[in-house]
């Protein structure tokens, strides 16, 4: 099992930090944004770990029992506060789909408590988009006057949604894609890869350290990842029937969990991208490499407009499905405009 707490790459953004953190400059707040798995998460337990770690050295060391304890979740002063998908938090068992009120009204009662065991008290707020109008202003008020040795962190890849006045509070630090090569060395650096075996995964996980990670440590995921590509290279061979009869199948799965689905969409958009990219012949480029063999066949009975096409219509149902419209309308749209090849 591997540190998924290490940060890969952001090195620039991590040396900024690091060194305000040191010269006691920190902020109060942070938004921290950027694409799904590029490693919000990983910069916000640095942050926490370069404000609790116990040695004088300007970079968290990593191995102290501070930055030990966060780096294994267990750190009383740094908690991480995310949907209660299943109401567990709430002792109710009703599902929730936002941050609640109630959660950020915890994190105001102990925020003003001394720190239990480090120096600073940190909040992570996941999702932060998804907190509730209440949550939000709640949140805003205690923002507007931080109490001493608090810092709270929201993370966020649609930080465009959160209240702007809650933004304007906090200090941006915006993550990008991670350079296929600083990916790599990352990899063989932390993960002790080899050298072939680091370019094949930097390869596939586009710029995105969490992707790989996952790949390393969870079978789970890599089954989901291996499903989903099946999925849409069967979708690929289907015909018009076939399909329409897997719109409807789409839509419930859609309607029964939102994200799960639309993280599928993301990878079939991944997949069509990269047979459009075969299709103008440079399959070193593809991040799929595992599938590259169909991905060429495919690139070959489609041509470069048809994928083109293909990936536009793509684009539009995320569009819309972000918009709300009827997912069983916009999924039969889906599979009945898609090109096909019969
Ligand atoms: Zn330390």
């Amino acid at each position: 099992m591997v540190d998924s707490s290490t940060v890969i790459g952001h090195q620039k953004i991590l040396d900024r930090l690091s060194t305000a953190i040191s010269n006691g400059q920190n902020s109060h707040a942070y938004l921290i944004s950027g694409p799904d798995s590029v490693g919000k998460k990983c910069v916000a337990l640095y942050i926490a770990s370069a404000l609790n770690c116990e040695t004088a050295s300007q970079t968290p060391c990593g191995t102290c029992s501070q930055c030990n304890r966060i780096s294994r979740r267990v750190h009383s002063d740094c908690e991480t506060i995310s949907i209660d998908v299943d109401g567990y938090l709430h002792g109710d068992g009703n599902k929730r789909t936002v941050i609640t009120i109630d959660q950020v009204r915890k994190i105001i009662r102990e925020c003003y408590l001394k720190p239990y065991e480090g120096k600073y008290r940190v909040y992570i707020i996941e999702q932060s988009h998804r907190m509730s109008e209440e949550a939000s202003n709640a949140l805003l008020k205690t923002l507007e006057e931080p109490p001493e040795q608090v810092v709270i962190i929201l993370i966020s890849s649609v930080p465009e949604k959160i209240l702007p006045t809650l933004v304007s509070r906090t200090q941006l630090i915006s993550l990008k894609k991670v350079n296929r090569l600083e990916l790599q060395k990352g990899l063989i650096q932390n993960f002790q890869l080899e050298d072939t075996a680091a370019e094949e995964l930097s390869k596939t996980c586009d710029g995105k350290p969490g992707i790989a990670v996952k790949m390393l440590n969870d079978e789970d995921y890599k089954k989901w990842r291996s499903d989903a590509l099946d999925e849409v290279e069967f979708l690929a061979e289907a015909d018009s029937y076939a399909r329409f009869i897997y719109g409807g199948s789409l839509s419930k799965r859609y309607l029964k969990d939102r994200d799960a689905l639309i993280a599928i969409l993301t990878l079939w958009q991944e997949w069509w991208r990269d047979v459009l990219i075969s299709s103008y012949g440079i399959n070193n480029s593809i991040i799929n490499q595992s599938r590259v063999d169909k991905i060429s066949y495919f690139a070959d009975r489609y041509g470069s407009t048809k994928c083109a096409q293909t990936l536009r219509i793509l684009n539009s149902t995320m569009v819309k499905l972000q918009k709300n419209f009827n997912p069983s309308l916009t999924f039969e749209q889906l599979m009945l405009s898609m090109p096909s090849l019969t």
